[in-house]
Parts: structure tokens; sequence; C-alpha cells
């Protein structure tokens, strides 16, 4: 039975895609293996949005070069955007490498993995075969046919739709759910309209019918994932009365029996509109945190970064998203050292951060990315001063995520257990409903329920308490 290795970089779409490939690779018979050196296939799934997620990438399957080597029958494969972004020149550099597919094509790999296993395997015996010089020429015609690679980054109508299935480990509590694949925004900086194409929504039904097979195997909170997740659906379905897809979607995944709790990821602040604060309000599974990118507090710089809002329209937003629902978190994505970024137009984005007060925030240094509009733009920021702006913006977002944690310290919270804890698997950890991590002491039995837990202490980005009752 070949075993298969796969490494996931960038965001949790790109997670969700490699999680559809291995469930693929497995019903096919594969087995799954946590280490490259024992894999007969090795894939990496990318990501374009930054240069060094690009170069992370590359290095990687660079130094995996030695490991085609030592063992020639290896299949090695990239996937994803930057298999998109740059299609078949990844073959020039990196001649070990087989498969090159792209973000449309992720339920082909397993037929492409599965042809390239067994034209390796006959190249392999053939070499084996090879035993005297005269034998060698008769063959070498033939060895020169069974050398190749496959590329595959073409789009595909319905590709969104096949981003269905995914493996569980077992009493795994939370699962993330694709709904719609691309964007149509083309903000300035963002190679993601590029690498993942035009909007795309599966269907309400598809959707929901993933949720409950997911409930059914024990999952308790599903997120909805897309680039721009609130837009979904707006060039393939109506709304109904006020209400966009997205909301109808909502309802629809709410009513899923046995799911304790829903979440979504990543909207965009020009399509969250009011039906959409109201079904925060009025959906009590919809758990308490919402993850809004501001990207800048300048709207000059909004303005260049083709985001369709302004800061006070984003306050505004903010303002009535904490009406809709008490205590909520609300989260964000910044960047820093935009081209053109003046010190005046960095403070408005500082003095924005600490009036809002967010939970935590994703603070990024601009990084130019080919074929983009902002990569041409004059004015680009010294690497340094974006270091220097982004190392002072975290401290303003530290600090009040600091604060906020602090205020949990001796209230209850509800925690979904997901497992032991990354520094101390003799301790367990999860999520309370507005996305904070919480470790406790816990058996086992816990995992993949809820837990009532004690805050007890705040420390870095994380609370620490004790269970109330096991
Ligand atoms: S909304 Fe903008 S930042 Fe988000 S994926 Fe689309 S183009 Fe990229």
């Amino acid at each position: 039975m070949p075993k298969f290795f796969i490494k996931t970089y960038g965001c949790q779409m790109n997670e969700r895609d490699s999680e559809q490939v291995a469930h693929s690779l497995a019903e096919r018979g594969y087995e799954r293996v946590g280490h490259e050196s024992e894999a007969d296939v090795v894939l990496l799934n990318t990501c374009s949005v930054r240069d060094m997620a690009d170069q992370k990438a590359l290095g990687k399957m660079g130094m995996l070069g030695r490991l085609a080597k030592e063992r020639p029958h290896v299949v090695f494969g990239f996937l994803g955007c930057m298999a998109q972004a740059r299609g078949a020149s990844l073959l020039k550099d990196l001649p070990h490498v087989d498969l090159v597919v792209g973000t449309q094509k992720f339920h082909r790999v397993t037929d492409y993995v599965d042809e390239l296993v067994a034209r390796k395997a006959a190249r392999n015996l053939e070499n084996a075969q090879r035993s005297t010089p005269n034998a060698q020429r008769s063959m070498g015609r033939r060895m020169d046919d069974l050398r190749f690679s496959i590329v595959d980054v073409e789009e595909e109508a319905g590709s969104q739709s096949t981003i269905r299935d995914q493996q569980l480990t077992p009493r795994q509590a939370t699962a993330f759910v694709s709904i719609m694949q691309g964007c149509n925004m083309h903000c300035t900086f963002c190679i993601v309209p590029q690498t993942r194409g035009a909007e795309r929504s599966r269907s309400i039904n598809d959707v929901v019918v993933e949720v409950r097979k997911l409930v059914s195997r024990g999952v308790k909170e599903v997120t909805l994932l897309g680039q721009i997740v609130n837009l979904y659906g707006r060039h393939e379905f109506p709304k109904i009365d006020t209400n966009s897809p997205f909301v109808q979607l909502l309802e629809s995944v709410h009513e899923v029996e046995g799911l304790e709790r829903l979440r979504f990821t990543s909207p965009h602040p020009i399509g969250f509109r009011q039906d959409l604060i109201e079904a925060i309000s009025r959906l009590p599974r919809l758990a308490e945190h919402v993850h809004l990118p501001l990207q800048s507090g300048s709207n000059k710089i909004l303005k260049a970064m083709h985001r369709a809002y302004t800061a006070e329209k984003y306050v505004d937003l903010v303002q009535r998203i904490r009406r809709a629902r008490e205590g909520v978190a609300i989260t964000t994505d910044i960047i820093v050292g935009f081209p053109g970024e003046t010190e005046d137009d960095y403070w408005q984005t500082r003095d924005l951060v600490e009036q809002i007060q967010f939970d935590n925030a994703f603070v990024f240094r601009y990084s130019p990315r080919r074929g983009t509009s902002a990569a041409a733009m004059p004015d680009q920021i010294d690497e340094q001063l974006k270091e220097e702006r982004n190392q002072d913006l975290l401290q303003v977002v530290n600090k009040s995520n600091r604060q906020i944690l602090e205020r949990l310290v001796g209230t209850e919270v509800e925690v979904l257990c997901e497992g032991p804890s990354k520094t101390n698997r003799d301790r367990l950890t999860g999520r309370t409903r507005t996305n904070k991590i919480v470790v406790f002491e816990g058996d086992e039995k816990l995992l993949g329920e809820l837990v009532d837990v004690r805050i007890e202490q705040a420390n870095g980005f994380s609370l620490y308490g004790i269970p109330l009752a096991e």
C-alpha cells in the first residue's frame, strides 16, 4: 500500500483542500504518514499570498531533491496557489518534481498520483532489469518515454463543489467547510483572484449535506470558509426578502440538529449588510466572534488598495456588530508598509486600532506579489520601516489582547475541547465561543466535548483554567 505525506502552507482554505486530497488518496488505498521520509508520494500544498510562503515551499522541495536521489520511486508534487501561479515553470529548476496541480484540480490529484506511481514503478523495474550494456542501449529509448511529469492548472467548471469530503481524526470536534472559491474583488495587493479564479459558490443544499455528515460523525463546530465568505452565492442565487444568499445559508446550516457552534471566515466589510448583522443577533449557534479584515486605517491607503470602504464606515460596522451580540470578539488583518503609506497614514491605522480595541489582529508587512497592481506602484516602502511599523502595531494589538484576556480571569467560559495542548501533552486545549484558546487539566474523555471552565490565569495569548465538573 503506497504511503503519502502532505504538507500544507498558508490559510485555512488550503488546509481544507489538503484534507480533501488526503481523503481521496485514503479512499483509493493510500496510507497517510507523518513524515516525508516514510512516504512514496510527497505533496506540498502551497500558498502564494506572500513571498515568504512561496520561498518556503520552493526551499522545502529543493531539499527533497536529496530524498528523490535516495528513493527514486517517490512521487513529488506541488499543489495549490503557487502551483497555479507558476505552472510548468516549477519543473525547470526542480527536475525531481513530477506533478503540478492548480487550485481547480484538487479532485484530479489521486488519478494523477496513481498514474505517476505506476510509471515510476515500471521505470524502476526496467532499471533493475538493465544488466548488460546491450540491454541498456535497447531500453534507452523506452526509458525516455517513461520520464514524464503532469501539469494541470486549467480552470474547471464546478470545481468549487468538489471540496466536500474529509478525513476526521477520532473525536474531532471542529471542521472547516468550504462554501465557495475565488474572489472578484481585486484588491491591488492580492494575488488570490489570479490563483483561485472568479467567485463560484456551492449550493446551500450541498453545504448542508456536508455539515449534516460531519455532525453525524461527532463534529460540534463548523467554520464556513470562503475568500469573501459573506458574498457567497451573489452570482448564483437570488435574495429572499432582504436576506442575501449567505444569510440564507447561515440559517439553513444553523438548523442542523446537533451542531453546537457555527463560524465563518473571512468576510469583507463591504458585503457586511444589515441582514447579516440581524442574523448575528438572532442565530444563537453563531459563535461570538467576527474576523473582519481592516487592512488600513487610512482612507487614502484603503482607496489605493481598492478596498471600497472608509475607516469611518469600518468603525460604524464594528459598533453595529457589537450592539448586535453582547461580548462578540472582533479580530482583524492589517497590512503595514503598503506603497505610499506615509507616517501620517500609519498613525491613522495605529489610532484606529487603539480606538477599536481588537481582540486580536494579524499584522503583515506588505509583500509585493508579481502580477498585482500594487507591486508596480511607486513609493514602495523600505523593509526596515515596514518592520518597525509591524513591531509597533503588534504592541498596540498585544496590549488590547492582553487586557481582554485578563478581564476573563475569574469568569466561567464554555470551551470546546479539541485535544492535548501542543506545549504540554498532559493538558487539554480548546476554544471559547469567542475563539480564545484555553488550556486546562482534564481527562481524555473530555476530548470533543463542551466543557465549562473557570479561568484562573491569562498568559501570553492563552487562558488557563480548571473544568468545573468532569
Ligand atoms: S477580498 Fe481582496 S484580499 Fe480578500 S481574497 Fe479578494 S482580492 Fe484578496
